[in-house]
Parts: structure tokens; sequence; C-alpha cells
């Protein structure tokens, strides 16, 4: 395996919302407890992945201090944390799907030769697996043999979004480390800083991104923003019959479907709380309360329900992976909004 191609630099923020996981995994080292193998488990975009990095950070340190009951932290001085911050660490090892979305078996292959090789700095291996649920199933039965005969001081750090897809085999040899979402409290207070941004417009930029504030950053500074607002303005000129369904749909071939889905659903749950409560309830996408209010003036609360479950329902197949026809599912989903007045 060609070490140049792997792809092995990595931040290590760490998150005010991940201290209790922070400790959790000092006390696991200050009892020499650490196992070879940890599964992280939370939502997309609350940062697991940078906790992940933090926990390599420290485990390959060679100078950590971890003495007297104090939280241990990498010193960021000696020439691991030095690798790590600068070229990438060659005892580090961050495995995500190649091309499409799966992790193949000659990926697992290759993470488990990493294993088995002695550390070129002398310390631990670290292998950071990035989603767990995208390996196939060859690919996830040939992790459980590394997950069975882990080699020395090695220790792999699972990262899972979708708990549920992973194969329990798999879950039942991982320690876990649970993630939740951070409460608002922490989390807008960061994300207006972060912004700056007032504290009122980081609240609504978190109701969109279901409490996951780095997806609030990337939505605000990765084009989300204006893809969202395309995407409203394109649902808003259907149900207006300035454009067909299926023209709509053409423009998202290559997009997201996922992020675009859960925007319509969101939409959609707006839509049905306008129904049930007054026109001023609050509602996650209150930008768009005029348009709301009007299709729910003008729609069957049924109607609204069905083509909610309906959009539940390709959002799972998504996540599960089964790779639908992205363009013909919007379609169908467009389709279903139009005839929703
Ligand atoms: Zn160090």
């Amino acid at each position: 395996m060609d070490i140049t191609s792997r792809c092995h630099v990595l931040t290590s923020t760490l998150y005010p919302w991940f201290d209790t996981q922070w400790q959790q995994l000092n006390k696991l080292l200050s009892a020499n407890k650490l196992p070879h193998a940890l599964i992280i488990n939370g939502a997309k975009g609350i940062g697991k992945l940078h906790f992940a990095g933090s926990i390599a950070r420290l485990v390959l340190c060679q100078n950590a201090n971890q003495a007297g009951g104090e939280q241990a932290q990498a010193c960021g001085q000696c020439h691991s944390c030095q690798l790590f911050d600068t070229s990438g660490h060659p005892d580090l090892y961050h495995l995500t799907p190649e091309e499409g979305a799966q992790i193949k078996v000659d990926q697992v292959r290759d993470l488990s030769n990493f294993m088995h090789n002695t550390a070129q700095q002398g310390g631990y291996r670290v292998v950071i697996l990035n989603p767990a649920e995208a390996m196939n199933i060859s690919a996830a039965n040939a992790l459980l043999k590394t997950l069975e005969e882990p080699g020395e001081k090695s220790l792999l750090l699972l990262i899972a979004d979708q708990l549920g897809q992973v194969m329990p085999t798999i879950k039942s040899r991982c320690q876990r480390i649970d993630c939740p979402k951070p409460s608002a409290d922490v989390a807008v207070p960061w994300l207006s800083n972060a912004l700056d941004m007032p504290q009122d417009q980081a609240q609504q930029l978190l109701n969109v991104v279901h409490g996951a504030p780095l997806l609030g950053l990337s939505f605000k500074s990765g084009g989300d923003q204006a893809l969202r607002g395309e995407l409203i303005m394109g649902l808003k000129s259907i149900l207006q019959q300035k454009v067909s369904p299926l023209d709509l749909a053409s423009k998202y071939a290559k997009a997201d479907a996922l992020v675009l889905i859960s925007w319509m659903y969101s939409l959609l749950v707006d839509v049905s709380k306008l129904h049930l409560a007054s026109e001023e309830c609050e509602i996650v996408n209150a930008d768009m309360r005029k348009m709301l209010n009007t299709l729910s003036q003008r729609s069957n609360i049924h109607d609204i329900h069905k083509l909610a479950d309906k959009v539940q329902g390709h959002r799972n197949a998504l996540l599960a992976r089964q790779n639908p026809n992205k363009q013909l599912l919007l379609e169908d989903l467009f389709l279903d909004w139009k005839n929703l007045i």
C-alpha cells in the first residue's frame, strides 16, 4: 500500500459538547483499559471525526500528560504531535469510501495489514474508519476477522452516523461511545460566535440543520444555504405552475438527494403544524412562513402526511444505500408536491 495515497491529515478540535465523551476516554486510558476498538456513535455534523482525531492525536503522542487525575492532553510538541499536525502521522490511517458510497473489502484488507505492521514511531497504530455503515457485507466480514485478532498496540475507531446499519457482530466487538447532539444552550452561543451572528439567527440556523452545529457552519460557507434557497424557490414555482416537477428534478441530478429531501420533509412538517396550530406557531422554516401558510390553507392535511411518509420512505432507502435513481425519486416527490393544491 502506498503510504502517500492514504488520507491521514486530520484536525483534532475537541468541541465543548464532547466533554463527557472525552472524560469517558480519559477514564479508560488512566485505568489502562483502552479497548482495541471503539465505535463513536452520533448524528452527522456534530464533529465525531474531530473527536476521533483528538483521540488519535492523544494515543499517538509520545509525551502525553496523563498524570494525577488531570485530563490527558497531547503535548503538541513531540515528533508525533508535529507529524500529526503537519504532514499527517504515518501510524494513522483514515479510511473512507472510495468512489461510490461504499467501503470495499480490499480497503479493509489494506487496513488489516496496516494494523498488523509495526508502528513506524514505535507506539500505537490508529485507524479511523468513517462511516462504519458504508462497509458492504464482505468488507464488514473482513473487518470482523481484524476485530477478533487485533494487532498489538492498535486502536480502531469506527465512526457511525447510522448505528442501526452497522452489523451487530461488529458492534458487539467494539466499545461504544455515544455522542448526543449538543443542547441549544451550548450549541447556540457556539454557532453564534463561530459565524459572528446574533443568537436568534444562530438558533434559526440550528433548527434548519436539525441541531448539528458543524452542518450549520457548512450550511453558511459550503453553499447549502444557496441550495436550500434555490430548492424552496423551485418548490414555490411548482405550486405557482411556473415550472414542471420534471424540470425541477432534472436540475438536481447531481445534488445530494438526501439533503434535498430532508429539507422537503422539514417543510412538510411545518405545513402540518400550521394546519393544526395558528399561523404564528413556531416552525423550523420561519423564513418561508408566507409560502407555508398559503400551502397549509390550500392543502389537505391527509395529503401532507401521506407525502411526508413517502419522503421518509425515500430517505430511508437512501440511508440504507439502496442507490435508487435519484432523479426519478425527486420527480416522484415533486409531482406529489404539485398535487398538494
Ligand atoms: Zn506529543
